[in-house]
C-alpha cells in the first residue's frame, strides 16, 4: 500500500507544555461537540478553559481530513432541527457567532432500500406523514397513531434532560412530577411499541430506518431514542456549509476569547485525585496541570477505565453502575474520491440505507455470526452534493461515503500495531471489506462504475487511534434502555470538580452532545448563571 499523506486540515493549537499559559478556571478532556460546547459556555462566562485534545486536530467525531485533493468527514453526515430558529439552531448560532451556515439537502432525505423495495422519508411533518401514507395506503391509521406517539414524546425528552440537572436528593423530592410527566413508553422497545400500531413489517422497517443513527436494531433500542432521532429530522437534513470541521473551527474563537485554548496533540494520562477530589491531570509527556474543575468529554469508558485511579473508582461505587453499560457498535468507514463534480455524476443531496431485507434484527445476529453475511445495514452518504462550498475548495472532485458495521474483534489481530503499518493481511482484509461496500453503490448508482479515483477504508482500529474509543465504539456507550435509565449519566460524578459531558451524557449526536454540553455547565454553574445564560441562547 502506497503511504499516505497527512491530512492538512488541523484546528487547534498544537500543545506543547510550554504553551500552557497561567492557571485555568477549568479543563476539559476532549474537543468534541460537547467538550467545545462546555468550553465555549464556561469561556462566555469569562472562565478561562484549557481544552486537551489527543488528535492532531480539533472536533472529535465532527472533525475532517483531507487526502489526495479530496475532504471527507468522521462523524457527520446530516444534522436535523437547524432550517428554522429551533433550540438547536439558536445553540449553533450561539456557540459559532453566527458563524457556522446550515445546506439543506434533498426534501427526501433519507431513501431506504429494504430488500428489492425502496421507500423513503420527506422533510416536513406533514409531508413526512403524507409521504408515508402514500407508500402504505392501508396504514394511514397506524401512521397517524404514530405521529401522535412522536409528539407525546416530546415532552418527555425535556423532562428526562431536566432531571440528568438534578442533584440526587432533588431528584428524590421531584420523583412524583418527574414520573407523572414521563411517558411510559419512553423505555419500552421500539419495535414492541410499532408492533402495536401496525403489522406490516415493511412499515415498521421504514419507520426504523435510521435505526444505523444511533446503532441498535428495533428490537433492541429504547422507543426513547427512536424517537428523539425521527423528531430530529422530521423537517429534513442539513449539513454544515463547508464541511463538518467548521463546527469546531466556529465554537473555538469563543474560547480562546477569555484567554482559553484549544490544544490538540494533548493526550490526557490521568486525572489526579485527591481521595474522591479531582485537582487536574497528568499529560502523556508527564506535564502536570492543576485545576479543581476538570470535565471529562472523552466518554465514560475512557474517564472510569483509562483515566481515574481504580481503587477511586471502586471506593465511590462505580463498579456496579459500569457492569450496566456497554459500548456501542463499532464500524467501517470507506472514503471516496471521484474526478468529476457531484453534479455532473448525478449524485443526491440523500443518504442512502440498504438494507437486505426487513427484519434488521436478524441481519445483525447473522453478520455478527458470520462475517460472509450480507452487511446488515450499508449507509451511503454524498457529502460534496451536500456542502455548495464543495466545488470552491475541491473544484472538479465529488467525495462519497459508505458506513457500516463491523465487530472490534474482526480487528483484534492488529489491535496495537501502528496506524498506516498494520500490515499486508489487514490491508487485505480491509481491501476485500472495501470492495463489497462499493458494490453496494455501483448497484445502486451504476453510473459510477470505473468513476472512482480513490478511496480508502477505515476499521475500527481507525477509530481506537484518532478518535480514542478503546473498542471502537461509534455512539460511546450503547443506547438500550437500561443505559437511558441510569441517572448517574448525567453531568455531575461522586468525584469533587470532575464532571462529564458530550454523547454519554444524553444520547449520541452533534446535538444531543451540544445538548450535553449546556447541561453540563449549567450544571457546573448553578441554576441562577444557567438561567441568564439560556437567556442569551434562547432569545
Ligand atoms: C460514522 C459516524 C457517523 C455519524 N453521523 C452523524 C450524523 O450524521 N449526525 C449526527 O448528529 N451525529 C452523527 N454521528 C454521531 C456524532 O458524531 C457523535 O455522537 C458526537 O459528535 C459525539 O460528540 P462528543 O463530544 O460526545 O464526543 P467525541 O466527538 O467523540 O469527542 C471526544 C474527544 O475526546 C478525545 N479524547 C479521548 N480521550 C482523550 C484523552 N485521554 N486525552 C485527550 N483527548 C481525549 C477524543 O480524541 C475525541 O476527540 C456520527 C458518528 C459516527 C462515528
Amino acid at each position: 500500500m502506497s503511504k499516505l499523506t497527512p491530512s492538512t486540515i488541523r484546528i487547534g493549537r498544537r500543545y506543547r507544555a510550554n504553551r500552557l499559559n497561567g492557571a485555568y478556571d477549568a479543563v476539559v478532556i476532549g474537543s468534541g461537540i460537547g467538550g467545545l460546547t462546555t468550553a465555549a459556555l464556561l469561556s462566555d462566562m469569562g472562565w478561562k478553559v484549557c481544552v486537551l485534545e489527543q488528535h492532531y486536530t480539533a472536533g472529535g467525531y465532527t472533525h475532517s481530513y483531507d487526502r489526495n485533493g479530496y475532504e471527507w468527514d468522521v462523524g457527520v453526515h446530516y444534522i436535523g432541527d437547524v432550517g428554522t430558529q429551533t433550540r438547536t439552531r439558536k445553540m449553533f448560532d450561539y456557540l459559532s457567532g453566527g458563524k457556522l451556515k446550515w445546506a439543506p439537502m434533498d426534501a427526501e432525505y433519507d431513501r431506504f432500500y429494504v430488500g428489492d423495495k425502496t421507500f423513503c422519508a420527506q422533510a416536513g411533518k406533514q409531508q413526512f406523514r403524507d409521504n408515508l401514507v402514500r407508500q402504505f395506503p392501508a396504514e394511514a391509521k397506524a401512521i397517524d397513531r404514530y405521529m401522535d406517539l412522536l409528539r407525546q414524546v416530546g415532552d418527555g425528552l425535556t423532562v428526562y434532560s431536566m432531571n440528568k440537572l438534578l442533584k440526587p436528593w432533588q431528584r428524590v423530592l421531584a420523583w412524583p412530577y418527574l414520573k407523572l410527566r414521563t411517558p411510559g413508553l419512553l423505555f419500552r422497545n421500539t419495535y414492541a411499541v410499532l408492533r402495536e400500531l401496525t403489522g406490516d413489517e415493511d412499515l415498521i422497517a421504514v419507520l426504523c430506518g435510521q435505526w444505523g443513527d444511533m446503532g441498535l436494531p428495533p428490537k433492541r433500542s429504547a422507543f426513547m431514542v427512536h424517537a428523539m432521532i425521527a423528531r430530529h429530522y422530521l423537517y429534513g437534513g442539513f449539513y454544515p456549509v463547508g464541511g463538518s470541521w467548521k463546527i469546531a473551527e466556529s465554537i473555538i474563537p469563543k474560547i480562546q476569547k477569555s484567554g482559553g485554548e484549544v490544544f490538540t496533540y494533548a493526550r490526557v494520562k490521568r486525572i489526579l485525585q485527591d481521595g474522591q477530589r479531582v485537582t487536574g491531570v497528568e499529560m502523556a509527556d508527564g506535564q502536570r496541570i492543576k485545576c479543581d474543575c476538570v470535565i471529562s468529554s472523552a466518554g465514560v469508558d475512557n474517564t472510569f477505565a483509562a483515566l481515574l485511579e481504580t481503587g477511586a473508582v471502586r471506593h465511590a461505587g462505580y463498579d456496579p453502575l459500569l457492569k450496566k453499560v456497554r459500548p456501542s457498535m463499532a464500524h467501517l468507514g470507506v472514503y471516496i474520491g471521484l474526478k468529476a463534480t457531484a453534479e455532473a455524476l448525478g449524485l443526491p443531496k440523500t443518504n442512502f440505507w440498504i438494507y437486505p431485507g426487513n427484519d434488521f434484527d436478524a441481519a445483525v445476529e447473522r453478520f455478527l455470526d458470520d462475517p460472509e453475511a450480507p452487511f446488515p445495514v450499508v449507509y451511503i452518504s454524498f457529502p460534496s452534493a451536500k456542502d455548495p462550498d464543495y466545488e470552491r475548495r475541491h473544484p472538479g472532485t465529488a467525495t462519497i461515503e459508505i458506513v457500516a458495521p463491523a465487530p472490534l474483534a474482526w480487528f483484534k489481530k492488529w489491535q496495537g500495531s501502528t496506524w498506516g503499518k498494520r500490515g499486508d493481511d489487514y490491508e487485505a482484509f480491509k481491501a476485500d471489506l472495501g470492495k463489497r461496500l462499493l458494490q453496494h453503490l455501483y448497484e445502486k448508482l451504476p453510473q459510477l462504475e470505473g468513476k472512482v479515483d480513490y478511496y480508502e477504508v477505515s476499521t475500527p482500529l481507525s477509530t481506537e487511534y484518532f478518535c480514542a474509543y478503546r473498542h471502537g465504539e461509534l455512539y460511546g456507550l450503547d443506547h438500550d434502555a437500561v443505559r437511558l435509565q441510569q441517572t448517574w449519566l448525567g453531568p455531575r460524578t461522586r468525584f469533587k470538580g470532575l464532571w462529564l459531558t458530550g454523547q454519554d451524557v444524553l444520547t449520541c449526536g452533534v446535538t444531543g452532545a451540544m445538548m450535553a454540553g449546556l447541561l453540563t455547565t449549567s450544571a457546573i454553574v448553578g441554576w441562577r448563571q444557567s438561567a441568564a445564560m439560556i437567556k442569551r441562547i434562547f432569545k
